[in-house]
């Protein structure tokens, strides 16, 4: 630990977001950088605790405790207080493919359960980790590494998302010839057209690590559907074996009356046709759907709700707001949700910062349910009718009930929604013959990652369900692992 005092010495410090009423006119990052002087003090923030929880990864309650990828946090946040900025960089690709990735996207449960922060602000180990993988970008001390051997074996890797790519990145590294098939145009998952530009810059970062394991040997593929555009019984003829890392695209719909009126859209019709009609045309192709002078209502209060207000916002909405089914989480931890458990607390998250710039309150709505759309002569939605809800234990159980005489009308001419996502899609996994568990994801054991077909491994959201980038991280190493292991005997691979 450089400075043994540094907890006592430093506050917190985050560098300043990007103004939230200048930066809705444009799609660049929001993110800003610290200098290295102010990093510095913030690593010195770091105790190097006995038992460093923030790399812990466990699983508490059914939520991440300590980052899921192990990162070697106390260490690198010491050499960045001691301006080894290289060192730091070696620690950290020891345990994570992406940093780039999880530095500007990842929800951070290493802060969640830092042990500074049972009594102080913890140490702002997302964004030192940020920095350390931008300067290393910067400096060019990040170039291809390709393998000093060939095995000779080929994987196929079904997905391009994190879970997809940190297979391949790992599988690369272990001397195997691996392909990667994507169904979209672009390489990325989710990380492509799911979360938004402004949030994660497709140009400068996500496609550098793409030309980056291009020129370490990986081949990707895309506008390749496996199951449609290529068979997918020709998976294990033409690969030694195969990871599928398809996601968990099925999204949860809402049955109400009025469904099916135009203008109702699931939150990755959106978010998807924006991105993509932003990196084609600079959105002068017209193909997405547009925000502008409407009033919009987003279903759904996370993170994919989040998305769409940030989205819809840079379109110029008229009006916004964001429905939650769920109660207004407290402003500091519950009784039930202790250190080190992530955290179940309220955020003014970064589209919900800008909604509240532009239009004075964070746009959210609480205890509420949507009961119908209603349409115009056009068929066209106009309004979402809604009602106060409030939850009561039932036999044990939490049930919701309706509060009488609470409805309320929202006008709106585009809603999204994002409820969430239900599992995999089927056709695939059912052409191949894959078990899936009673959740629908891809049956197979964490760690272990077979599928029962052998030599068939998952990985990612396919396997957990719809999660969190470092998990697909996390699960897309562990498959490459086992399938290392199985296509060798051993494997070095962590
Ligand atoms: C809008 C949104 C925002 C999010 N924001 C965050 C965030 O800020 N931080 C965070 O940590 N997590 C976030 N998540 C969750 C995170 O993105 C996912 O948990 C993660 O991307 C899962 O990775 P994956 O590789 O398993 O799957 P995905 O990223 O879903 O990638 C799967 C890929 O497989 C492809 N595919 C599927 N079937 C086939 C086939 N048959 N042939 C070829 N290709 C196929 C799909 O096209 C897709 O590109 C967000 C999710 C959404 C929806
Ligand atoms: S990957 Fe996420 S949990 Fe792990 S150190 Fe980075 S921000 Fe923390």
């Amino acid at each position: 630990m450089g400075k043994p005092t540094g907890f006592l010495d430093y506050p917190r410090e985050l560098p300043r977001h990007r103004i939230p009423l200048q930066r809705i006119n444009d799609w660049d990052e929001f993110h800003e950088h610290q200098s290295d002087e102010a990093l510095r003090r913030q690593g010195a923030r770091c105790m190097d605790c006995g038992v460093p929880f923030c790399h812990t990864g466990t699983l508490l309650e059914g939520m991440a405790s300590g980052c899921p990828i192990n990162n070697l946090i106390p260490e690198w946040n010491d050499l960045v207080y001691r301006g080894l900025w290289r060192e730091a960089l070696e620690r950290l690709h020891k345990t994570n493919n992406f940093p780039e990735f999880t530095g500007r996207v990842c929800p951070a449960p290493c802060e969640g359960s830092c042990v500074l922060g049972i009594s102080e602000p913890p140490v702002t180990i997302k964004n030192i980790e940020c920095s350390i993988i931008d300067k290393a970008f910067a400096e060019g001390w990040v170039q291809p590494e390709p393998p000093a051997f060939r095995t000779g074996k080929k994987v196929a890797v079904v997905g391009s998302g994190p879970a997809g790519l940190a297979a391949a990145a790992q599988l690369n590294k272990a001397g195997h010839w691996v392909t990667v098939f994507e169904r979209a145009d672009r390489i990325g998952g989710l990380l492509m057209y799911g979360i938004p530009n402004m949030k994660l810059d497709k140009k400068k970062v996500v496609e550098r690590r793409i030309q980056l394991m291009e020129a370490e040997g990986v081949r990707f593929i895309t506008n390749c559907e496996v199951g449609v555009h290529y068979p997918a019984e020709n998976l294990l003829k033409d690969f030694h074996a195969v990871i599928l890392a398809g996601g968990a695209t099925k999204p949860r719909d809402l049955p109400v009356p009025g469904r099916e009126l135009k203008g109702i859209h699931f939150a990755m019709e959106f978010l998807h046709a924006n991105t993509k009609s932003l990196l084609d045309s600079g959105h002068r192709d017209g193909n997405f759907i547009s925000a502008k002078d409407k009033d919009v209502v987003v279903i759904g209060g996370g993170d994919t709700g989040t998305d769409c207000v940030g989205t819809a916002l840079r379109h110029g909405c008229r009006s916004l707001v964001q429905l939650e089914i769920l109660p207004k989480p407290p402003l500091e931890r519950a009784p039930d949700n202790p250190w080190p458990q992530w955290p179940k607390v309220y955020k003014l998250d970064y589209g919900q910062e800008e909604a509240a710039a532009r239009f004075g309150t964070d746009p959210r709505t609480y205890l509420i349910n949507t009961k119908r759309f209603v349409g115009d002569d056009t068929g066209h939605v106009k309004e979402v009718h809604t009602v106060r809800i409030e939850w009561v234990k039932d036999n044990g159980k939490l049930q919701m009930r309706e509060i009488p005489g609470s409805d309320e009308v929202f006008p709106a001419q585009l809603v999204l929604l994002a409820m969430g996502f239900l599992g995999p899609e089927d056709q695939l996994l059912q052409k191949l013959g894959i078990e899936r568990d009673a959740r629908s994801n891809v049956k197979a054991e964490l760690g272990k990652f077979a599928t029962n077909i052998p030599g068939v491994f998952a990985a990612g959201d396919m396997r957990r369900g719809q999660s969190l980038v470092v998990w697909a991280i996390h699960e897309g190493r562990g498959a490459a692992r086992e399938c290392d292991r199985w296509l060798m005997g051993e494997t070095v691979l962590p």
